[in-house]
């Protein structure tokens, strides 16, 4: 059989934020798809209209277009295999519906969630399967006449798959090998309700699958489960022969403790669960985000990558394009991966470090701006480029390490550095490094160099900590030749004649 084409698909339900959880999925599914010249495939599964959250998609498609992760085709991207909502593809499902119904593969049930609740008492461990199913009020126990009377009659019906017990059914999973189930333990799945007229995810799922033609099903291991019945599924519309491949991910696991990370891990440690900030449009509450946190995409893709699979070498810093060529969907960990949010901030500030500093002034220029400082791109570019290397994994940590950049300092010796470094003599000191630099035209740190280190080196003189306290006020900051080449010469010496005032 001919190789087929990779076509993957990201299929999220429109029920808030995206998970950070779903963001990994979708990236492993886009590594895989780019890796083997394949198609990414962005569809809506919005059947159930109860959970549907207005915002969510377009939330959705921000989030993507933010990371960097493409589609080919789609919501929003178009396509031959559309539409790609399943709102609003109602006809087409109904007619796989019918054809499971005629072939005998499905049946009619009416009971109602009463009746239900009502067995679920009666009967323990109630399931509506093979053992129980001849008790219910459906199209197997009904006259066909009554059946057929009561459709006409509007009476709310649901369609069930009929699942015949006893059988093996296999899925066949790219990371965990044969997960093989009996069928006994499955129930009659509800794949179509008629009050809305819609099919479950169940069916939607395969038969959407297999129109769009999609090779692989990359998606997290809470859908493990569904995998057998969706087997059965493709059987029993005869789709054995292009059934995708499925590879269920690990979960992604609590930073501490047991269990799956959840978003009140992330409000409870203090970082994002998702990709941007989330306004719950239902309760107004609003959820941080990746984005917003200051993380750069690129540290986010790196990071969540490695959640679950990892090179095999010890290489950790991966660009989008090293992932597409290195990553590989069989070496998948079938364990869940801990999510160390700690490494994820470590990996920000990796890209910090190796990112231009004219793109990082964006979010720098932010920051100033909200304590009132407006400042050229160039000056901005100059001070993250004095700064970054200090310890700091968010460009906004930047600011209380230099706010003396922009503001001019308040003397004190209440400050423990100036208290201990403006001794005897150093306002004198000072005053002779202000005669010298006043001599200059050119006030770049070679020139300052120049004579500074002439006149340090010669009259041994030590005027480091008295300058660092002139112009910063304390004792933090980058070099004293690049910082006063920064503020200039005016503003230098403005700084250190307030100083040896004030002191
Ligand atoms: N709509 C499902 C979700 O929200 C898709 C599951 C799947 O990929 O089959 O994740």
């Amino acid at each position: 059989m001919a190789e087929r084409k990779v076509r993957v698909r990201f299929a999220p339900s429109p029920t808030g934020a995206l998970h950070i959880g779903g963001v990994r999925t979708a990236l492993y599914n886009y590594l895989f798809a780019r890796q083997h010249g394949g198609e990414m495939v962005f569809r809506i599964e919005d059947t159930d209209s109860n959970r549907f959250v207005p915002g969510a998609e377009e939330y959705i498609l921000e989030s993507f277009r933010w990371l960097g992760i493409h589609f080919d085709e789609g919501v929003s991207f178009g396509g031959d295999h559309g539409p790609y909502r399943q709102s609003e593809r109602r006809e087409i499902y109904k007619k796989y519906v019918d054809q499971l119904l005629e072939e005998g593969k499905a049946y009619i049930a009416f009971d109602t969630p009463e009746e239900l609740d009502k067995k679920r008492e009666e009967i323990p461990n109630f399931q509506y399967d093979a053992k129980t199913r001849h008790l219910m009020r459906n199209s197997l126990t009904l006259p066909k006449e009554e059946v057929q009377a009561l459709i006409d009659g509007g009476t709310q019906y649901v369609v069930r798959f009929l699942i015949e017990p006893g059988q093996d059914v296999h899925v066949d999973d790219i990371i965990r090998g044969d997960v093989k189930i009996n069928s006994s333990i499955l129930d009659d799945k509800v794949l179509y309700k008629s009050a809305d007229c819609l099919p479950t995810y169940h069916l939607a799922n395969i038969v959407d699958d297999h129109l769009m033609e999609i090779s692989h099903v990359i998606r997290g291991e809470e859908w493990l489960p569904s995998a057998p019945l969706h087997v059965l599924l493709y059987r029993a519309f005869g789709w054995e022969d292009t059934m995708p491949r499925f590879a269920h991910l690990p979960l992604l696991l609590k930073p501490d403790g047991k269990g799956k990370l959840s978003k009140r891990d992330g409000d409870r440690l203090g970082f994002p669960v998702f990709p941007l900030e989330w306004h719950d449009p239902k309760t107004g509450d609003v959820s941080s985000g990746y984005r917003e946190s200051g993380y750069l995409p690129e540290a986010v893709i790196n990071f969540l990558a490695l959640l679950g699979w990892n090179p095999g070498t010890d290489q950790e810093i991966l660009s989008m394009d090293d992932l597409i060529a290195q990553f590989d969907l069989t070496k998948c960990s079938k364990s869940g991966a801990r999510f160390d949010y700690v490494k994820g901030q470590w990996f920000n500030r990796e890209y910090i470090l190796a990112t231009d500093n004219e793109k990082l002034v964006p979010e720098f220029a932010k920051i100033l701006s909200e304590n009132g400082i407006n400042e050229t791109p160039e000056r901005l570019a100059a001070v993250i480029g004095m700064m970054k290397m200090k310890k700091i994994n968010f460009i906004h940590e930047l600011w209380p390490l230099c706010d003396f950049f922009f503001i001019r300092p308040e003397y004190s010796m209440d400050d423990k550095f100036t208290r201990k470094n403006w001794k005897e003599g150093a306002a004198a000191e000072m005053q002779e490094l202000v005669a010298l630099l006043e001599g200059l035209d050119d006030f770049s740190v070679e020139s300052q160099k120049a004579v500074v280190d002439v006149w340090t080196e010669t009259g041994d003189k030590r005027p480091w900590n008295p300058w660092r306290v002139c112009l910063v006020g304390t004792g933090k900051g980058p070099d004293m030749y690049e910082l006063a080449a920064f503020l200039g010469k005016e503003e230098t010496l403005a700084r250190m004649r307030a100083a040896i005032e004030k002191l």
